[in-house]
């Protein structure tokens, strides 16, 4: 008996700590043919889709999230450079010996294990289609006059679990890429200001796309029931806020 009451103490001294902070994040699932997906919601622009034992992660950043707390990951996909998209020590504490990193080329000269992508290219990562897509701004600009996102330099994903695609946009605003864009079941698109979209720019950006769910993400101090608003006609699109501050 007492052997039972000390295993029992120290299993939940391992498990509690788990399952304690990963309780603090929510969570949506969303059925596929060939398995459900998981998404936790870790923050900002920090995401977690866990699929037939697979854990991925998309742009992981530590400020609010202990990610020792949480799986290792199989696939990394790193958007681009900016500090709150790429996070070397979450990628190291991740990544232990088995991920697959993904990243644009303004981050492998950081991280020399990662695996290049560049818009457009389309690749098989343990098993799973990734397609890389243009992120940058047309409008929004340093004062420098350069946009805060160049074209060419970051990627958005377009992930296949299953039947379903899924599009994790980056740091981008609604650019004419996204009239090609066919299919997309699930869009995290980022609204806030200076560095992304205004509300006007999501909604015209999700009329375009149409997907079947819209999460906005990397929102910032933006105030989502305007956009909530403007899309309330667009019968095709559930519009989902998580809370991703
Ligand atoms: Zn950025
Ligand atoms: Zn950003």
């Amino acid at each position: 008996m007492q052997i039972a009451i000390w295993s029992l103490t120290i299993l939940s001294m391992f498990l509690f700590p788990v399952f304690g902070k990963a309780a603090q994040f929510e969570t949506d699932v969303i059925e596929t043919s060939a398995g459900t997906v998981e998404i936790m919601f870790l923050g900002h622009s920090s995401l977690k889709m866990e699929f037939n034992d697979r854990q991925i992660y998309i742009d992981p950043v530590g400020e609010s999230v202990d990610y020792t707390t949480l799986p290792k990951a199989d696939i990394i996909l790193i958007t681009h450079e900016h500090k709150d998209h790429f996070d070397l020590n979450a990628i190291r504490v991740l990544a232990g010996e088995k991920a697959l990193v993904v990243m644009p080329e303004s981050c492998a000269a950081q991280y020399q294990e990662g695996i290049v992508m560049r818009n457009e290219d389309v690749k098989i990562v343990q098993g799973l289609k990734i397609e890389g897509v243009p992120a940058y701004n047309i409008v929004h600009k340093r004062k420098s006059g350069f946009p805060y996102h160049l074209k060419g330099i970051g990627n958005g994903y377009i992930i296949t679990l299953g039947d379903r695609r899924i599009y994790v946009a980056g740091d981008t605003e609604n650019i004419p890429e996204m009239k090609e864009l066919s299919e997309i079941d699930v869009a995290f698109l980022p609204v806030n200001l200076p560095y992304t979209m205004t509300v006007e720019m999501a909604a015209d950006a999700v009329r375009t796309i149409r997907p079947k769910i819209f999460y906005p993400y990397h929102t910032g101090d933006t105030d989502l029931s305007e956009l909530v608003e403007l899309l309330k006609n667009q019968s095709d699109t559930d519009v989902r806020i998580r809370n991703m501050k």
